[in-house]
């Protein structure tokens, strides 16, 4: 018998956009009237975009988010006041799912991932992302030690379509991922799931998967900028209630390096030229109609037309908390691209979820568990 969800009351919450902009690059740097985005600080709401007259305050447009922040703003900052929290809910029993959009080159791999690099005590750089920090803090939270919590890994790439391991040892492996669908809910079959016992070993999976994703990008010019990653993070924690029962809570975080946002056309509208060059990206096309369908509320939502819509399905109008890091450049030279992804952000910000937290309370399920674990130990003894 499986066991029963807590019904805890689902209030509705919108989506969360934060917008992140990068410093401007040396390249950039030495165009005339480089920047055309302007900030209030360092992290606050708005940000102006100053059109192509400067002297004209009436070309200047400002958009609203949850948060701005400036391209001094650092890894932690954004950590800080971004990420954080969700990994409290993760610890809480909540799905939640941060996705990173933007064209290639503003910085979503950065914010994401980062720097690896471990100083020799074991620390992470001051430019490590959101994922080796989200890790880390979750090690931080949770008591480990004392055996009743466990957490497991798995990271998958989407390119043209296809899902692919990136923890796998053998590329044959990847030929086991497949999406199904069982009781209105989507899972992924066949994915590689490394039990994790601190950061560190974390850090060595990301390793091992940025250097698959690598290895792949390198023989197929643009794959990077075309696929996407998805990591993904499961908690699980056994818990007594003050009335004796066993809560078992699980929760599970996505962290989404989505493909470069230029992939789709500028409207988001099916382009044949780009279509026919083979440049057309289906996940993030169907991610485009799928925030429209659910901010015009539109009775069908388009999800089954791409995998990642398929995998992440929950995290778009479902009972995900999600939030969007959308990533800019602050140069002129982008500024239709920039524009583009405001658009985006903007309309993603009326999307409205409806987060519970997954606890099973059921005696039955947590003896039962114990005793398929008393009958492995005894099983490894006589071994
Ligand atoms: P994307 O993944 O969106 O294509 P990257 O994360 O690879 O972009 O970033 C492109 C370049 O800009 C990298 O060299 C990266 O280190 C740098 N960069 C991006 N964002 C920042 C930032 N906030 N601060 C400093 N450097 C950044
Ligand atoms: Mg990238």
């Amino acid at each position: 018998m499986p066991p029963t969800p807590a019904s805890a009351a689902a209030a509705e919450t919108n989506i969360q956009v934060v917008l992140r902009c990068r410093p401007i690059n040396d390249k950039e740097a030495t165009e005339r009237a480089h920047a055309v985005l302007a900030f209030k600080g360092i992290r606050g709401r708005e940000l102006a975009v100053r059109a192509a007259i400067p002297s004209d305050r009436s070309l200047t447009k400002t958009f609203t988010f949850d948060r701005v922040y400036a391209p001094e703003a650092s890894q932690e900052l954004v950590f800080r006041d971004v990420v954080y929290p969700i990994v409290e809910e993760v610890v809480s029993g909540y799905n939640c799912t941060i996705f990173a959009y933007g064209q290639t080159g503003t910085g979503k791999t950065h914010t994401m991932q980062g720097d690896l690099a471990l100083s020799p005590g074991g620390q992470l750089s001051p430019h490590a992302g959101m994922i080796p920090r989200a890790l880390y803090a979750l090690f931080e939270i949770v008591n480990f030690d004392a055996g009743d919590a466990t957490v497991k890994v798995s990271c998958i790439e989407l390119y043209n379509e296809e899902l692919r391991d990136l923890l796998a040892v053998t590329d044959d492996d990847s030929a086991k991922l497949k999406l199904y669908e069982e009781n209105k809910v989507v899972h992924l079959q066949g994915a590689q799931e490394r039990f994790v016992k601190s950061p560190v070993e974390v850090i060595q999976l990301l390793n091992q998967a940025t250097e698959k994703r690598q290895v792949a990008a390198t023989k197929m010019n643009e794959k990077s900028s075309r696929s996407h990653c998805v990591f993904m993070v499961t908690v699980m924690i056994k818990e007594s209630t003050p009335d004796g029962l066993e809560v078992m809570k699980v929760g599970k975080l996505n962290l989404v390096d989505l493909a470069g946002s230029e992939n789709i056309g500028r409207s988001g509208a099916e382009n044949r030229q780009a279509r026919e060059a083979g440049a057309i990206n289906q996940s993030l096309l169907t991610l485009g109609r799928v925030i429209n369908a659910l901010v015009e509320k539109q009775g069908h939502v388009p999800y089954r037309e791409s995998k990642l819509t398929r995998l992440l399905k929950d995290s778009l109008g479902g009972h995900t908390k999600t939030c969007i890091i959308a990533t800019v450049s602050p140069a002129r030279s982008n500024l239709e691209e920039t524009l583009s992804t405001l658009d985006y952000a903007h309309r993603a910000k009326n999307i409205r979820n409806k987060p519970k937290v997954n606890e099973h309370r059921s005696k039955r399920a947590i003896i039962s568990e114990y005793e398929r674990e008393i009958d492995q130990l005894r099983a490894d003894l006589q071994a």
